[in-house]
């Protein structure tokens, strides 16, 4: 039985309580860890410790900061298999997904933000009129807290934590209880990489306990949160009152357009991985797949051709494309949508069942990838976020048409756009509601373009300077002279 401990103040240390949760492997459906059932005297004392380290961390010069994220990047490099593996045994994702995104992306955060900060700078605001000039300062805030969720396990913390660090602060974070293990070693290589006790500080537990303690806490300046967007809702109720600085990334309804002009074969590619990656819980999937009329059926049948074709089984296996769900509650949950789906009139396609894998992964949590069609493009199916293996096509007739379906959900976080005509591409790109547009592509991401949502997919924008620039306080400094 693997035990993970939280990380405070530079120790793996037990929860305060002594009880433990259950660590299940989704794709057996077994327990395989223990996970600390930790409350807000741990908080409590990430806090503490976060709070003493914070002078130390602010004062050290931009060059050792960079060294020692640097370091950790590093570690994770050397580390790829063997996280790549824990986290694919921890969330059931694909390991070859694990390999090629997952952790070389969380280094590359760390990267980045490494270096980023050795490029960072600040305004001046030079007076025509009068003769003065002013300067912004920017300052790390103090103890942050970041908080993320299961989806990408340790790319969404480390997207979090490398550019609080990076400015200087100190952080207490929470993964998510579903997730932890990335986390737990992430710590490890934390105390291997040297980074001083106290500057990063990991409480594993549940959100209503842990996550709540550190948005309620006076002490956590800011919450940089990723998750659900009830959960973000009742984060911003929390905080508000205490003023705190808030950055929330959440769910996500996301419309993939395929106009009948485009690469045909490059669309529907990238739409399977758009559609499937990760079973499908990618908060930048595109769960409701616009087809234009001239290419509708063609289009269609080419995808559910393809989705009888993707391997469904052991994560472990490296020819595996569908793993597991993340849990069977989630799994009960996409099921119910796959459900409503029929109720409301779809016709399933490909895919709609649970899968019965024989062997090591009997138990498991998996769900065929699965193709609706003839819903209507405001029915709830269509309009709530399901975050599994499971597709919605919808045809339509032109650009009017299109936008005002695409548009018509409660969210706006990403969109996929395919055409040749580049005129159409920057029309509906630029109409679209939602922070990300990709043209002709999908997740393909420069760590130094803003990151996030409208609507109620966020508040605040993530990645590149904009990260840094959360993380810090701005002060104007006027001077006469
Ligand atoms: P949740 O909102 O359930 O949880 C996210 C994190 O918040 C977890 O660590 C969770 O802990 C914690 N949490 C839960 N309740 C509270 C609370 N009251 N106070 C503080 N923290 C709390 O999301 P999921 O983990 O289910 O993740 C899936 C969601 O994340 C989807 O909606 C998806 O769209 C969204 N997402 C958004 C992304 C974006 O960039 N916009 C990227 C990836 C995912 P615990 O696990 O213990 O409940």
């Amino acid at each position: 039985m693997e035990k993970i401990l939280n990380y405070i103040n530079g120790e793996l240390v037990e929860p305060v309580g002594g009880s433990f949760l259950d660590n299940i492997e989704p794709a057996t459906g077994k327990v395989y860890g223990k996970i600390p059932d930790s409350d807000e005297k741990d908080v409590e004392n990430a806090l503490l410790a976060a709070k003493s380290a914070f002078e130390g961390w602010a004062k050290t010069s931009m060059k050792e900061r960079s060294e020692i994220l640097l370091k950790i990047s590093r570690l994770i490099d050397q580390n790829l298999k063997s996280l790549a593996e824990e986290e694919s045994r921890d969330n059931g994702k694909p390991i070859k997904l694990a390999e090629m995104v997952d952790i070389p992306r969380a280094s590359s955060n760390f990267h980045f933000f490494a270096t980023a900060l050795l490029h960072d700078s600040s305004q001046s605001h030079f007076m025509e009129h009068v003769p003065a000039i002013n300067y912004t300062l920017r300052r790390p805030i103090g103890v942050v807290g970041c908080i993320s969720p299961w989806n990408l396990p340790l790319y969404l913390f480390t997207w979090k934590i490398a550019p609080a660090l990076a400015s200087g602060n100190c952080v207490v974070a929470k993964p998510s209880e579903i997730t932890p293990f990335s986390a737990f070693r992430l710590s490890e290589i934390c105390i291997e990489a040297g980074l001083p006790k106290g500057v990063l500080n990991i409480v594993h537990g549940l959100g209503p306990k842990v996550g709540s303690a550190i948005v309620s806490h006076s002490g956590v300046k800011a919450i940089s949160f990723t998750g659900g967007t009830k959960t973000g809702e009742a984060i911003a109720r929390e905080a508000a009152p205490k003023f705190k600085k808030l950055s929330l990334e959440l769910g996500g309804k996301n419309p993939n357009i395929v106009f009948a002009d485009c690469d045909f074969e490059e669309a529907l590619s990238t739409t399977m991985l758009s559609s499937f990656s990760n079973q499908g819980q990618i908060c930048l999937c595109g769960p409701r797949v616009f087809i234009q009329k001239p290419i509708y059926e063609r289009f269609r049948d080419a995808m559910v051709e393809k989705a009888a074709k993707l391997k469904i089984g052991d994560p472990n296996s490296q020819d595996t494309r569908i793993g597991a769900l993340v849990s069977e509650p989630h799994m009960n949950k996409v099921l119910s949508y796959i459900k409503l789906a029929k109720e409301e009139g779809g016709k399933i396609l490909a895919g709609g069942n649970r899968v019965n894998l024989e062997g090591r992964c009997e138990g498991g949590y998996f769900v065929e990838p699965t193709i609706i069609e003839g819903l209507d493009h405001a029915c709830r199916t269509n309009q709530e976020e399901i975050f599994g293996p499971v597709v919605s096509l919808i045809p339509f007739e032109n650009e009017e048409d299109v936008i005002a379906m695409a548009n018509s959900t409660e969210y706006g976080l990403a969109a996929s756009i395919w055409t040749q005509d580049l005129s159409r591409a920057h029309r509906v790109g630029e109409r679209i509601q939602s922070g990300i547009v990709w043209i002709n592509c999908w997740l393909l991401r420069d760590l130094r373009t803003p990151f996030g949502g409208m609507k109620n997919s966020g508040v605040g924008r993530e990645g590149g300077f904009e990260a840094m620039k959360f993380f810090t306080e701005q002060k104007n400094i006027c001077i006469k002279y």
